[in-house]
């Protein structure tokens, strides 16, 4: 990916998501994490150049190495893939600065304790599975609110700054639509509580995410193509 196609790819997307969320309101602001697991440092260099900010990954070893690698530049990291429980240390020293996909209340409080073994604390968003597809992870629907109670109340290393779903995955817009809508709906009913963000939408589907609420977004083949 060279400088132009870097700067035409945040151009396009960065059209389209002020398009959505105006549909939706003048003051709905959206963030855009650009997912880089399939990409090389040089990439998110470019892309860094180009004016985005916030990066993400799946897997901690990439986590770990790109971060690295990248030390010169200030990027804000974010964790977006499942998390093994023996992996838990080295995501905790690699502080990144969202934890999207907290899939568990035995995760977070595996997580809490190894957090506070280091004295450290971590922001999250749990993670739902909005679609209810067995493939993916997260709490269900019906188990997200009492599960993120428990958290906020038992785990108190693990700072819970909202909701995460991965919309379904299919052809038929409506079904996605649901999925969406589900995640929002439990988003809404946590925001006295302190949830801050709502991370759903991705290259195929985040626009219909932000027309549904979504104030995040994670973006990765149409910012490196
Ligand atoms: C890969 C990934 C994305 C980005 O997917 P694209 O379709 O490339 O935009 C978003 N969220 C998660 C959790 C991912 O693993």
């Amino acid at each position: 990916m060279n400088k132009e196609q870097a700067v035409n790819n945040l151009d396009t997307v960065i059209t389209n998501v002020e398009a959505a969320r105006l549909s939706l309101s003048d003051h709905h602001i959206v963030k855009i994490v650009a997912i880089s697991k399939y990409n090389t440092q040089e990439d998110i260099q470019t892309l860094y150049n180009a004016g985005q900010r916030a990066f993400g990954e799946n897997k901690i070893q990439d986590l770990k190495e790109k971060s690295i690698n990248l030390d010169d530049t200030p990027i804000e990291w974010h964790f977006v893939g499942r998390l093994q429980k023996n992996k838990i240390n080295n995501l905790i020293d690699l502080n990144p600065a969202l934890m999207h996909s907290l899939d568990s209340l035995e995760l977070a409080q595996e997580l809490d304790k190894k957090l506070e073994a280091k004295n450290r604390k971590m922001n999250c968003l749990l993670q739902i599975n909005s679609a209810n597809e067995d493939s993916k992870a997260g709490v269900s629907s019906d188990n997200a609110i009492d599960i993120y109670t428990q958290i906020s109340q038992n785990c108190k290393n693990i700072k819970l700054q909202g909701v995460m779903s991965i919309g379904a995955h299919c052809d038929d817009e409506d079904r996605i639509k649901e999925s969406f809508d589900i995640t929002k709906g439990i988003f809404d009913s946590l925001k006295d509580t302190g949830a801050k963000f709502c991370s759903m939408g991705m290259s195929s589907d985040y626009e219909l995410a932000i027309k549904c609420g979504s104030n995040m977004i994670r973006v990765g083949s149409s910012l490196f193509k």
